[in-house]
């Protein structure tokens, strides 16, 4: 079969692939391809609450058997059905995943190519004779068909888009404003919409059944309790709480993962983005706020109780500004998007002469990190300086990344790195300054390449990473 022929959903596509499919059967069922549990834990009207407790894959959102808008009108559309409800299909063809020796499954999607991720995959392979570089897929599997749906829950819009298993550009994007204020119900609702848009124009176009869609990966803004797929607290979104995972998952009718917003961008620029290849990565997404993810050995470091990466919160001045948290001093309350615009409005305030006032007509509440950027782009000098001095804040907490965890890259996404050289070069020249050579030399510091779409991209990955490839360590979900 050339390369680039998607394999129709219900048709074997040769003997290996059947082989690799019956593997992946027995590995998913702990090495007993006899092992119906998982299909009937969750196809079962009236599974046992210990049925239901217990499922196969770590921290997920399980939709319950019947339950959701999904499952009712499928109920209607497909009366005689008797497919398993709430899972796709456990056909020999449905979308699956295992051990192969095939690097190259033909057939079905493949990720982007990146010249720029590529090389630098080549460059670390050389360094370490090639001990580490990896397909940029989940690594010793062979993907087959099949789509997860993308969710990227932000302060800002809300993001949903079909992410092939095998990897690749989102398909069918939807976005639009979160407005928190209406309350995570009405958000929950516009995510199933979209998401259900977004399936039916994606399996239109390229024909398949809904069965094709295996899961949901979601990412939040938190704290976020992961296990339980609960959103705590978030003070960009006003939500307390909340079990968006399991809504959206019973609402989908779709097994489902939740994580961290961050972690989520970090994800995808490792999978499909600015990382692919390392096998050490820090993400730093640069908005509202300044979030974090680790990424070491392809896994997603979230520590004992989900909160690793916070780089934004870590301190670089002692008796600094305060910052949303409470502390003093956090690198967040410095450069983040809303703190750039507070540090150039003082200086304005103090009396710095700069074109922000004009840009603002004199109303200095509206300097936003847009405006500075803006200024800096007209040559204002004062604007370059506040950019200077950003990059050199960032730098400080880039050079604690770097001597703490040894990266290979560390990727910085966010509307800030728009600024680019102005931002990256003194930058990486006070990383330079405080981290230690052998690090420095072995870290490139790059932005993200993804600048839309790392957030679904990475979701959905997750979903990928820890449900179809097992790899979560994560507790079972409720
Ligand atoms: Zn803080």
């Amino acid at each position: 079969m050339a390369p680039g022929t998607r394999i129709p959903p219900g048709a074997p596509s040769s003997a290996a692939h059947q082989e690799c499919h019956a593997r992946a059967r027995a590995r998913r069922h702990n090495a007993d391809p006899t092992n119906l549990e998982w299909p009937q834990c969750l196809d079962l009207e009236g599974a046992s609450a210990e049925h239901q407790r217990i499922r196969p894959g770590h921290g997920l959102g399980w939709p319950r058997p019947g339950c959701g808008r999904a499952a009712r009108e499928r109920r209607g559309s497909r009366q005689a059905d008797s497919a398993p409800r709430g899972l796709p299909t456990p056909s020999p063809w449905a979308p699956l995943q295992g051990p192969c020796d095939d690097a190259g499954e033909p057939g079905y999607p493949r990720p982007h190519t990146s010249t720029a991720g590529d090389a630098r995959a080549e460059r670390s392979a050389r360094n370490r004779g090639d001990r580490r570089v990896r397909a940029h897929r989940p690594r010793g599997y062979c993907v087959s068909g099949g789509w997860v749906v993308g969710v990227d829950i932000g302060g800002t819009n809300l993001v949903v888009g079909l992410v092939p298993v095998a990897g690749g550009d989102p398909l069918a994007l939807r976005s639009r404003a979160t407005e928190p204020e209406r309350g995570a119900d009405a958000a929950v609702a516009d995510i199933e919409r979209m998401a259900e848009d977004a399936i039916k124009e994606v399996l239109d176009a390229h024909g398949g059944s809904r069965d094709d869609i295996v899961g949901v990966g979601i990412g939040c803004p938190g704290p976020l309790d992961l296990d339980a797929g609960v959103v705590i607290a978030t003070p960009n979104l006003g939500w307390t709480d909340y079990p968006i995972r399991d809504r959206i998952a019973h609402g989908l009718d779709l097994p489902a993962t939740l994580d961290n917003d961050a972690n989520c961008a970090t994800y995808g620029e490792w999978w499909q983005g600015a990382g692919r290849g390392v096998s050490t990565l820090v993400g730093v997404t640069l908005g509202t706020g300044i979030g974090g993810g680790v990424i070491l050995d392809g896994r997603v470091v979230r520590g004992v109780s989900g909160s690793a990466g916070e780089i934004g919160h870590t301190t670089i001045d002692l008796n600094g500004r305060r910052c949303a948290c409470g502390n003093y001093g956090c690198l967040e309350a410095y450069a983040s998007g809303p703190n750039i615009a507070a540090r150039a409005r003082e200086g304005v305030e103090a009396g710095y002469e700069s074109v922000l006032s004009e840009l603002v007509e004199n109303d200095l509440e509206r300097i936003t990190a847009v405006t500075v950027y803006e200024a800096l782009v007209l040559g204002d000098e004062y604007a370059h300086e506040v950019m200077l001095e950003t990059a050199k804040i960032l730098g400080a907490g880039v050079a604690n990344i770097v001597n703490t965890l040894n990266p290979e890259v560390i990727v910085i996404v966010g509307g800030v790195t728009r600024a680019g050289d102005h931002l990256f070069g003194p930058l990486r020249a006070e990383v330079r300054r405080r981290a230690f050579k052998s690090a420095v030399e072995a870290c490139q510091i790059v932005p993200g390449e993804l600048p839309e779409t790392a957030g679904v991209i990475g979701a959905a990955g997750i979903f990928v990473s820890e449900v179809l490839d097992g790899r979560s360590e994560r507790e079972v979900g409720a």
